[in-house]
């Protein structure tokens, strides 16, 4: 699949901070990317450098396969890394208007990119009078005009209000729907859950993990067992196949997987042994508690 850009051992140091340490990863065509780190992790620092606004210390990355310069590159890339600014006292469409004159684009596509955003009916509204929500839906048209290869965006939901949040997240996903690839960094883990397929998680500047959202929680389940025995439970779990670990706590018997086991699977197994059940809970660490946990430790996991 075509790469549209990769980023390899960058680093990035503010003075005596270390802002970015080694973090490397690629952007395919076609995917929805979140970087997601709380404040201060560095995903705006990696946005910019990407977007030639931040030097790098040092690594290298490259657009589109480092066929072009940057600088030619970046005329593909629609992005969004400040609080969107346009002239207050003119229009929806005149700005967009005068965003054209500057690329030497087709007013044609002003009436497409409105419409995408949902903001046609509002088109002759001055700017000044949209609200945060409708301004950030109208640099998501800006961004759009050329028709770009890729949309980057830095916390497009910030300081909105739960529609405007909603309001944005369905035009990221409609986007993405239509083939344009997305990179958004995002504090919020319930937004990258809700719309990105990959992601990227930093802390402090380093990758904690990388790879599909999905992947987060691979091999992550387990299972809460009870039976009125729980010693001849733990002897018949320890001759199954998938198990990894078993741990006893508070009269449950836990069971960490090692390849995927279902709980059908795993009750049917105990019952031929003549054990039975009184209680069967699989339980899924959530993406949530698996971001709060790879935050606060150190481990680094990689998924491709
Ligand atoms: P995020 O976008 O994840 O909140 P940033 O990339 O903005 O993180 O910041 C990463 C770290 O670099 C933070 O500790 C921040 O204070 C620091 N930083 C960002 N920009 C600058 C700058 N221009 N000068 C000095 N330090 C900076
Ligand atoms: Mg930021």
């Amino acid at each position: 699949m075509e790469t549209i850009l990769s980023i390899t051992n960058l680093h990035k140091r503010y003075g005596s901070l270390q802002a970015l340490k080694e973090v490397s990863f690629e952007i395919k065509k076609g995917h929805v990317y979140g970087i997601l780190g709380p404040n201060g992790s560095g995903k705006s620092t990696t946005l910019g450098i990407v977007l030639n606004v931040v030097n790098k210390t040092s690594g290298t990355y490259s657009w589109f396969g480092g066929k072009v310069q940057t600088h030619e590159a970046l005329q593909k890339v629609g992005a969004i890394i400040e609080r969107p600014n346009f002239y207050p006292y003119m229009t929806a469409e005149q700005n967009l208007k005068l965003v054209c004159k500057i690329k030497n684009i087709n007013y044609s596509k002003i009436q497409e990119k409105l419409e995408l955003v949902g903001l046609i009916e509002r088109k002759d509204s001055k700017f000044s009078s949209f609200s945060l929500g409708m301004k950030q839906r109208l640099a998501i048209a800006s961004a759009l005009l050329n028709d770009p290869e890729i949309l980057i965006l830095d916390e497009p939901t910030n300081g909105l209000d739960p529609q405007g949040i909603h309001q944005i997240r369905a035009i990221i996903k409609k986007i993405a729907a239509m083939g344009t690839t997305i990179l958004l960094a995002s504090h919020l883990l319930d937004e990258v859950e809700k719309v990105c397929t990959q992601v990227l998680v930093l802390r402090k500047g380093t990758v904690l993990y990388s790879g599909p959202v999905d992947g987060m929680s691979t091999n992550e389940s387990f299972f809460e067992l009870q039976s009125k025995d729980n010693t001849l439970l733990v002897k018949a779990l320890q001759t199954h196949p998938s198990i990894e670990t078993i741990k006893e706590a508070d009269g449950k018997v836990f069971v960490y997987l090692k390849t995927a086991l279902e709980a059908a699977d795993l009750n049917q197994f105990l019952f031929e042994k003549n054990i039975f059940l009184s209680h069967l809970v699989t339980r899924k660490n959530s993406l949530e508690e698996q971001f709060l946990e790879l935050t606060k430790t150190n481990k680094t996991t990689t998924q491709n």
